[in-house]
């Protein structure tokens, strides 16, 4: 099974289980566009190259189409696909009036030069324009993009457009219409997800072993909310290894050291290890933070953890899944653990829409209350359907999705 197929397996069980409408999982089933594009670069040598890219609209049933675009070597089209769908569960699961989309561009965005990934970013948008828009598609950052990539985005639309529309991408710079909370959401709106499941178990987080693989936006700012409610973070990696203390990592050291761009496994405050180490470490909770298909056939027989909370889109492959299921191992499923992003994404929109201004700790509650009520919603599914919480995450989303299709015929 790949990516896309992974989810239309889970798609599909959670359909059975409410006897959904074989109509409504056939129109899931399917993206509602595939846009692919070639972006035109000028190199600052003065030599021109094409860039291949894609953005994949899911679904509009419950609103605009909403989802990252990420710059990596590896995007295809049937990743981004996935991705798109992804997002489509995710903002149903969250209950926000978003539908699913997803974007990427295959290049390495560390060859480039400041000047030339400002041309892909603006090139990019230039090829896709007419599909974009506060009321049609709102891109936002993924892996490898960041606020100022999404500024020049935002900025090229308007340019084009005309007149402002700073809608129209969210992950925004504050001083040009982003909103405050938005770096962090993702991580810390994983950790209240966490925070609930611990709550539900009546374990205390203080007694907690984490260890983290991937040390981007998500898993920096995850393993900071992790370490101020006081569980021992043990081992965390980025792509070419990690650091493993079983007493606890100093975190602030491993954060500048991620600021100063310096890869952890040159970090002395603790053992060097491997990924494959990291995952197979006796944690409490493993968090696969990186990319997709991180847990495979490979490793997953040798993981410890008996929780994994999944702040990776997809860090699971669909029999890596299953066999940890089978042993009991609870999953934490990334529909549900890393919707933190969109949902402030939406607070993004919506202050733009209507030329507001909310203060961090408004939108850290807000972003709180909908975790929450999206986690309280799937568990209790989970519980009295007696099926895995990614289960419960999508039967929580499809009735949603469900009602749209019923209303649209
Ligand atoms: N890229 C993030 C995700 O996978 C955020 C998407 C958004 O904010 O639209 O959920």
């Amino acid at each position: 099974m790949n990516f896309f197929e992974t989810g239309l397996s889970h798609l599909n069980a959670a359909a059975k289980k409410i006897a959904l409408d074989p109509y409504e999982v056939e129109r899931l089933s399917y993206p509602e566009r595939i846009i692919e594009v070639v972006i035109p670069v000028t190199h600052d040598d003065g030599s021109a190259r094409l860039y291949h890219g894609y953005r994949i609209q899911h679904s509009s049933l419950l609103g605009p189409y909403k989802g990252g675009i990420r710059f990596h070597p590896k995007v295809d089209k049937d990743e981004v696909k996935a991705l798109a769908f992804a997002m489509t569960i995710k903002t149903a699961t969250a209950g926000i009036p978003f539908g699913g989309g997803k974007g990427g561009v295959i290049v390495d965005p560390k060859l480039l030069s400041d000047r030339e990934l400002e041309r892909l970013s603006r090139g990019y948008v230039r090829a896709l324009y007419e599909c974009l828009g506060p009321l049609k598609d709102v891109p936002a950052p993924d892996v490898n993009t960041n606020s100022r990539i999404m500024y020049w985005m935002a900025d090229e639309y308007e340019r084009i457009l005309g007149f402002p529309a700073p809608a129209v991408v969210t992950g925004k710079p504050i001083e040009h219409g982003g909103s405050l909370g938005r770096e962090p959401a993702t991580g810390e709106g994983g950790f209240y997800i966490l925070q609930e499941f611990l709550a539900q178990e009546k374990r205390d987080p203080k007694t907690i072993k984490i260890a983290v693989q991937g040390m981007g936006n998500v898993g920096s700012y995850f393993v900071r909310s992790a370490q101020r409610a006081g569980c021992r973070v043990i081992a965390v990696s980025d792509s070419k290894g990690g650091v493993f203390n079983r007493e606890g990592l100093d975190i602030s050291g491993i954060l500048r050291a991620k600021e100063e761009e310096k890869s952890l496994v040159d970090f002395t405050g603790g053992k060097r290890i491997t990924n494959d180490e990291l995952l197979a470490l006796d944690a409490d909770v493993l968090v696969p933070a990186a990319l997709e298909d991180a847990i495979n056939d490979g490793n997953a027989g040798a993981i410890r953890a008996k929780v994994i909370l999944e702040l990776a889109n997809g860090p699971l492959t669909g029999n890596a899944d299953a066999m940890l299921s089978e042993k009991g191992v609870t999953i934490i499923p990334d529909v549900l653990a890393n919707a933190g992003g969109v949902v402030v994404s939406y607070f993004e929109w919506l202050q733009n829409q209507n030329k507001e201004r909310w203060s961090e700790e408004a939108v850290l509650a807000q972003l709180k209350s909908v975790m929450i009520k999206a986690f309280a919603e799937v568990h209790k599914v989970s519980n009295n359907m007696k099926v895995p919480l990614r289960i419960g995450a999508y039967i929580v989303a499809l009735r949603r999705l469900s009602k749209a299709v019923q209303r649209r015929g």
